[in-house]
């Protein structure tokens, strides 16, 4: 029998992606979102959807109440990292205390198995590249303090009460589902796929790239621009590894691509040219990201199966073009 899976934060972008990939795997799926940014449209139909919010205590005991689970996948959180500087309370709050709810509900429901949305902000400023998960952890940012809080939590979760859990650590989600009816969409959009595309499409006037100094071989920022549904692959692989392994695993492609390879590829993609403007560096932007994968796949048996940058761009390209939310 397959595990019965809670997807929290199930309406967002990796969470709705990765509802999708359980349930064509034959798991059946709760998704529990409280839509403040999530969009109902993106959660499959397949899934049973319920309104909850992990700081409604209430509402989270009714939700394993009605819909008891093996597993919880958990991606609600709030993910600005310039708001997380401006509005630190709203993010500890949110990402942190929301979480111990949802671990008390576990705890009183008598669910102990739980897969997390890390982050590899939570390395901080890296000493070294590609990052491995010994890495050192200084997050530079609110939002990355209450990550790695968490992973500390789960933790503690785990030598008192017994917890199983895996932490993922994505570097950067870029793309859509191949069939384009799923996909990113924030607002405010901050994400430089996303903004390169509208840019394209004369959607917005132009795509303003932080910082052309930096010390790598073009002078723009380098990351791990890693598929959305590699994403989701692994979430399964992971939720299937509880109970044998806990711990943080990276998920990267652990290939490198600068702001200005990605407004090539993008161009090449979309056939057309990119409005560009320089501007001056964004803090708290390292010159280079990316993941040293080898644990994700030695742990998990996970491989990504997109590894080059236009087939990742081409996703978001069809999704742009057609986006139903
Ligand atoms: N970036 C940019 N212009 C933008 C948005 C992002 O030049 O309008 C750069 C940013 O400095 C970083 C990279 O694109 O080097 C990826 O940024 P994003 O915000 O997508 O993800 P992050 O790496 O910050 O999580």
């Amino acid at each position: 029998m397959k595990q019965r899976v809670l997807v929290v934060g199930g309406a967002g972008y990796i969470g709705s992606h990765t509802v999708r990939h359980f349930l064509d795997n034959g798991y059946p799926v709760v998704v529990a979102d409280n839509l403040i940014y999530g969009h109902r449209e993106a959660v499959d139909s397949r899934a049973t959807f319920v309104h909850a919010d992990l700081l409604d205590p209430d509402s989270l005991d009714l939700l394993f109440k009605n819909h008891p689970v093996d597993a919880v996948v958990h991606f609600a959180a709030f993910a600005y990292v310039g708001e997380s500087v401006t509005e630190p309370e709203k993010y500890y709050y949110n990402n942190v205390m929301g979480t111990v709810n949802l671990l008390r509900a576990m705890r009183a429901h008598r669910v102990k198995k739980i897969v997390f949305s890390s982050t590899c902000a939570t390395y901080g400023e890296p000493l070294y590249t590609p990052i491995d998960e010994k890495h050192s952890q200084n997050p530079i940012n609110p939002y990355g303090r209450t990550k790695l809080m968490i992973e500390q939590i789960f933790a503690d979760y785990e030598r008192a009460y017994g917890l199983e859990h895996i932490s993922l650590r994505y570097f950067n989600a870029a793309g859509a589902s191949a069939d384009g009816t799923i996909g990113e969409s924030h607002s405010p959009e901050t994400h430089l796929i996303p903004l390169v595309l509208q840019a394209i499409k004369g959607e917005r006037k132009d795509i303003k790239v932080f910082g052309t100094d930096y010390d790598t071989p073009d002078g723009t920022c380098i990351r791990d621009y890693i598929h959305v549904e590699d994403l989701a692959l692994a979430h399964r692989l992971a939720v299937e590894k509880l109970g044998t392994y806990n711990g943080c695993i990276n998920l990267g492609t652990g290939i490198g691509t600068s702001v200005k390879e990605i407004i090539t590829a993008a161009e090449e993609v979309s056939g057309k040219k990119c409005p560009t403007q320089y501007v001056e560096r964004r803090a708290g932007d390292p010159a280079r990201l990316f993941a040293n994968n080898t644990k994700a796949k030695e742990v998990l048996g996970w491989q990504p199966k997109y590894t080059r940058i236009k087939d990742i761009i081409q996703t978001a390209w069809n999704w742009e073009l057609n986006r139903k939310y």
